[in-house]
C-alpha cells in the first residue's frame, strides 16, 4: 500500500469545536441539494465556492432595486448603483488593508488581474533581456500571460523548482533572482497541492534584488484576511467567486506608485479624462484600469460576501479547515493504492491524490455517483503535474461549510472505486 503521510496526520487531530459548521451550513441553500439521489458533498471549493443566501439576495436586490450603469448618470438610480459599486471598493480596501481605494481595481477574476499586470506593467517595465520569475506549481493563468509577455518583449521566463513534497526550493529560487529580474509572480497557495508558499521570504529576497512581486492569492484570500501592507507585495490578485461572491467580480491590488506609472491596458469608456482624435488623456486611478461597463451586479454580491466574511471568526475557521485537511489526508492515504500528491508542511485544505490503476476521472465519476463532488484532471497546472510525475489527480478542496462527516462519504466512495476497479482489472 503506497502511503504518504502529512506531518501531523499520524495522531488523532482534535476537531475544531469553536466553529459551528451546522450553523454556517444553514446560510448556503445549495448544500441541501441531493446529487444522484445522495446528499450533496461539495468538495470542489478551490474551483469555486458556494454562495450564502445573503449574496444571492444581494444580487437579486441589486437588479430589483438599484440597477443602472455606474458613474455616467446624474439620475437617482445611477447614483444608487455607483454608491454600491464604490462603497464595495472601500470594503475591499479594508479586507486587504490597502492604503487607498485607488489601489483596488475591479477585474473579472484572477486571470484578468494577472493579464492586466502582464500587459500594463509589462509594457512599462519589461524589455528584452529582463527576466520574470515564476514557480513550478503555478496555475496556467500565472504562466501563460508571462509567456505571452516574454514573446512580445524578448524577456525571459525563469521557473523556480519545487521539491517532491510540493514546496518551493528557496535555494534554487535565490539562484534565479538577479539584477535582471523585473518581477516575481508566484502563488500564495497552490490550487493543486495546497502548498502555502513562503511569500514573506520571496518578497524579501525579490525586493532586495530590486524586483517587484505579484502574488496570486486566488486560493488564499477566501480563507484568510489579507494584509497587503504587512506582506509588502506590489500586486495581489484574487477572484470573488472563490470568496463566496458571485462569478464576474475579481480584485487586483496594486501599489499606487506602480499603478500610476503603468499605462492603461484596455481602452474605452470610463477610463478616460478627455478624448479627441488628436489626443486622449486618461482618468485617475482606479478608473484608468476599468474600461467599459463592469459587472456591477457581481460587485453588489461581492459586497455582501465581504460583509459575510467580516463576520467570521477567522481563527476558528482556520482551525476547522486545517482539521478537515488533516483528517482527509490521513484517511484518504489509508485507502488501498492511494497516494497523496502534495505533502507540504502547513498546507491549506486541498488534498490531491492518485489511485493506482484508476484514472482520476474514473475516481471522480464514481464519487459523483455517491453525491461527492471532487475535481479531477490537471487543475490548470500541467507543468506541475509533469513535475509530480502524474498526468492528473483527484482533488478534494474544503471550505467553511464542510463537515468532518463528509470525509466519511468521500472515503466510502474511494473504497467503492477500489472495489469497482479491482473487479474490472
Ligand atoms: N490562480 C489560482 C491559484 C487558481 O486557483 C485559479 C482558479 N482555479 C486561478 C488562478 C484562476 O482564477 P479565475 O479562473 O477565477 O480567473
Amino acid at each position: 500500500m503506497a502511503h504518504t503521510v502529512i506531518e501531523g496526520t499520524t495522531r488523532e487531530t482534535p476537531i475544531a469545536k469553536a466553529w459551528d459548521v451546522e450553523r454556517v451550513r444553514k446560510d448556503f441553500p445549495i448544500l441541501f441539494s441531493t446529487a444522484h439521489g445522495k446528499p450533496l458533498v461539495y468538495l470542489d471549493n478551490a474551483a469555486t465556492s458556494q454562495k450564502p443566501r445573503v449574496v444571492i439576495d444581494a444580487v437579486q436586490e441589486f437588479y430589483e432595486e438599484s440597477n443602472a450603469n455606474v458613474h455616467r448618470g446624474v439620475h437617482w438610480l445611477s447614483e444608487k448603483a455607483t454608491a454600491i459599486y464604490e462603497g464595495t471598493r472601500e470594503k475591499v480596501r479594508a479586507y486587504f488593508n490597502a492604503r487607498s481605494t485607488k489601489e483596488i481595481i475591479y477585474t473579472h477574476g484572477t486571470t484578468e488581474g494577472i493579464n492586466l499586470v502582464a500587459n500594463a506593467y509589462g509594457s512599462k517595465f519589461v524589455s528584452a533581456g529582463d527576466e520574470i520569475v515564476i514557480s513550478e506549481l503555478e496555475h496556467h493563468s500565472n504562466i501563460v500571460p508571462w509567456q505571452m509577455l516574454c514573446e512580445r518583449t524578448g524577456a525571459r521566463l525563469r521557473v523556480a523548482p519545487i521539491d517532491d513534497d510540493g514546496q518551493l526550493r528557496l535555494d534554487a529560487f535565490d539562484a534565479l533572482i538577479t539584477d535582471r529580474t523585473r518581477l516575481v509572480a508566484i502563488a500564495h497557495v497552490s490550487n493543486s497541492l495546497g502548498t502555502v508558499l513562503p511569500v514573506d521570504e520571496v518578497i524579501r529576497r525579490a525586493h532586495a534584488a530590486g524586483a517587484h512581486v505579484l502574488l496570486d492569492g486566488a486560493q488564499r484570500a477566501p480563507h484568510h484576511r489579507i494584509d497587503v501592507q504587512a506582506l509588502g507585495c506590489d500586486f495581489y490578485v484574487c477572484s470573488g467567486h472563490k470568496m463566496y461572491g458571485p462569478t464576474g467580480a475579481g480584485i487586483l491590488y496594486g501599489r499606487e506608485e506602480l499603478l500610476d506609472r503603468m499605462p492603461p491596458w484596455m481602452g474605452g469608456g470610463d477610463m478616460i479624462e478627455s478624448v479627441s482624435f488628436e489626443r486622449t488623456t486618461y482618468a485617475a486611478l482606479p478608473a484608468k484600469f476599468e474600461a467599459g461597463t463592469p459587472d456591477i451586479g457581481a460587485v453588489a454580491g461581492l459586497s455582501a460576501a465581504l460583509d459575510y466574511m467580516n463576520g467570521l471568526d477567522f481563527d476558528a475557521l482556520s482551525a476547522h479547515e486545517h482539521s478537515l485537511m488533516v483528517e482527509a489526508s490521513r484517511r484518504i492515504a489509508q485507502v488501498d493504492g492511494v497516494r497523496l500528491i502534495g505533502t507540504a508542511k502547513g498546507k491549506a485544505a486541498v488534498v490531491s491524490f492518485v489511485m493506482d490503476g484508476v484514472h482520476a476521472h474514473d475516481v471522480a465519476s464514481v464519487l459523483d455517483f455517491n453525491g461527492v463532488a471532487v475535481r479531477a484532471g490537471h487543475h490548470c497546472t500541467q507543468p506541475l503535474m509533469k513535475r509530480m510525475g502524474v498526468s492528473a489527480t483527484s482533488r478534494a478542496s474544503f471550505a467553511m461549510y464542510n463537515r468532518i462527516e463528509e470525509i466519511d462519504a468521500l472515503v466510502a466512495g474511494l473504497h467503492e472505486v477500489r472495489k469497482v476497479f479491482k473487479t474490472e482489472l
